[in-house]
């Protein structure tokens, strides 16, 4: 999926200051707000979108990378990243104050007072997953059984042995707040809290599930499908949301969060998008030219070594690297020569390479306008 443009997300131009920026993410994160829009996955969508750009926009530093560079600039930086984005959580932790009171107590971690009443959370799950080379080339589908608490089947989640068991707290009213009234000289003053009867749940049970002891959670496993995009690289996290422990007494999932590792490649080594290969050719094929196989991530690719190639002579196979993870072509495939020297010969070998110092062909008589080494190192350091 192609991202939009950071600017375009907010409705910002490329030279809106500080204060714009954040003024224009606070109107969108309230318009596609989860409070405003329940159970709408394209609001959400839309969510996210706008907190992955304000959190790129309004750091001075990750800004100037994405003016310069655009999305590949500021990929893997903090928490955004294409397959996961942030999280819901990670959005009310970071801006929550942005959203000021409108919807002031929305999330944070453990449970939230959502409404007034406090709504457990399941906490996340982190997973590792090792993928190989060519795995990460195509994208990967993986199925994987997951430890972890369940909802209870007996009691459904709520924590009781049955519907009887469980009864409206009295001293909240079921409303998980209390509201204390204080006479000051400057008039009356309400404050609210958590009701200390229920701890804030609305509800108390008479009589526990013995199932799960009255948690709402027991011990178990989930097969999980995960569904891993081409390009992805070690480090990166995905967040399959919902998909973490299960929360006590009926609350919200929590997510599960998969890390990305990589196996490690007999022949290739991974620089970015791009593959690195080292051939190694005979001297005799050095000096007349030769062909060769490169064992690339899909099956062989034929090259041609024209004669006279120097040794550390960088060939490029365009397109033959990896995808990128935001769908912006492919990385190349670079091949770096290498001439093999023989360690061990024989006395008939030594005889017949012997002779060869006496052509003046052989003696190095190196192009001094040749700047083929300065720039290998200039790209090597790039
Ligand atoms: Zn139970
Ligand atoms: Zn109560």
């Amino acid at each position: 999926m192609e991202k939009r443009d950071y600017y375009e997300v907010l409705g910002v131009s490329k030279s809106a200051g500080k204060e714009e920026i954040k003024k224009a993410y606070r109107k969108q994160a309230l318009k596609y707000h989860p409070d405003k829009n329940p159970g709408s996955s394209e609001a959400e969508e839309k969510f996210k979108e706008a907190a992955e750009a304000y959190e790129v926009l309004s750091n001075d530093e990750k800004r100037a990378r994405y003016d310069r560079y655009g999305h590949a600039g500021v990929r893997g930086s903090g928490q955004e990243y294409h397959g996961g984005g942030m999280s819901m959580e990670d959005i009310f932790s970071s801006f929550g104050d942005i959203f000021g009171d409108a919807f002031a107590g929305f999330g944070g971690f453990g449970g939230s007072h959502r409404g007034g009443r406090r709504v457990n959370k399941g906490s996340n799950i982190r997973v590792k997953v090792k993928l190989s080379l060519k795995e990460i080339a195509n994208g990967a589908e993986k199925k994987m059984k997951v430890k972890k608490y369940i909802t209870c089947n007996s009691c459904g989640g709520n924590g009781a042995a049955d519907s009887n068991s469980i009864t409206t707290c009295s001293t909240c009213n079921g409303s998980g707040t209390v509201t204390r009234v204080t006479n000051t000289f400057l008039g009356q003053m309400q404050t609210q809290s958590g009701c200390p009867s229920c701890g804030g749940e609305g509800s108390s049970i008479t009589r526990k599930c013995t199932s799960c002891y009255g948690e709402g959670i027991v011990k178990g496993e989930e097969v999980i499908r995960i569904k891993i995009p081409a390009g992805v690289g070690k480090g990166m996290q995905m967040t399959v949301s919902g998909k973490g422990n299960a929360a006590r007494r009926g609350g919200v999932n929590g997510d599960l969060l998969v890390v990305i590792d990589e196996e490690e490649h007999d022949d290739l080594i991974r620089e970015g998008n791009d593959l690195i290969y080292n051939l190694y050719i005979s001297i005799p094929d050095a000096i007349l030219g030769t062909a060769a196989e490169i064992p690339a991530v899909e099956g062989k690719v034929k090259i041609k070594i024209e004669p006279g190639t120097q040794p550390g002579k960088i060939l490029r196979l365009r397109g033959k690297g990896l995808p990128d993870v935001n769908g912006y072509g492919n990385g190349d495939l670079l091949v770096n020569v290498s001439v093999w020297v023989p360690r061990k010969i024989s006395k008939e070998e030594e005889k017949t390479v012997g002779k060869l110092k006496d052509y003046e062909s052989f003696t190095p008589a190196p192009d001094k306008g040749d700047r083929s080494f300065f720039e290998r190192m200039r790209n090597y350091f790039d």
